[in-house]
């Protein structure tokens, strides 16, 4: 015979009754365990992305709080692996599964910032000025320093005095273009954010 004390006996048969009171309702363990599940990403956008972090560019399911309203802000709680992506099929390595704490991250960069010449401090700036900035800077220098032929008369088209370092999360199609421009404008000096 088991022996138990006043305590375990309470414990023992309150359990007992709520297990079996639950199952009579119908409300099993494993179906609610389940609804655990579906419920955690109930009433979410879900988005799809690509890992900002490396080169293999792997598929991202984000999913944020909000429908979209006015009234309500969204906000990513959850980012996991996109199951229908090709490259990564729903995985992620610690990096790309850590990705809802760089979105949430103080010290994220969310525009560009623009340092003066001998300034010691960095300024935010909006898109358009620092588009028009960049566009600016690399015509005047094109202009100057690009070489269509060399000295012995071959012909060359090369721009030596500017170069580009481009983002390696991007699809196949994205990096086509990227090149064909940089190529275009005569870049020799040309790499990818993936090397580094
Ligand atoms: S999840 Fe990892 S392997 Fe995939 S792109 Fe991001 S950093 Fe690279």
């Amino acid at each position: 015979m088991v022996s138990m004390n006043r305590r375990q006996f309470l414990k023992v048969s309150g359990t007992s009754l709520a297990g079996s009171s639950l199952a009579l309702l119908g409300a099993s363990p494993a179906p609610a365990m389940a609804e655990v599940r579906q419920f955690k990403l109930a009433r979410m956008t879900e988005t799809r992305n690509t890992c900002p972090y490396c080169s293999v560019a792997c598929g991202l399911l984000m999913y944020g709080l909000g429908d979209g309203a006015k009234n309500a802000a969204s906000s990513i709680v959850h980012i996991e692996g996109d199951p229908d992506h090709p490259v990564n099929r729903g995985t992620l390595c610690p990096k790309g599964a850590g990705l809802v704490d760089f979105i949430h991250s103080p010290n994220r960069l969310k525009q560009p910032e623009y340092r003066a010449p001998g300034s010691d401090t960095w300024e935010p700036i909006s898109w358009d000025d620092a588009l028009e900035r960049i566009a600016r800077l690399m015509k005047d220098d094109r202009d100057a320093n690009f070489v269509s032929q060399t000295p012995e008369g071959r012909t060359v088209n090369r721009w030596l005095t500017t170069g580009m370092l481009a983002a390696s999360a991007t699809s196949n199609e994205t990096a086509y273009i990227t090149h064909k421009v940089a190529r275009a404008l005569g870049l020799l000096a040309f790499d990818n954010q993936a090397r580094v």
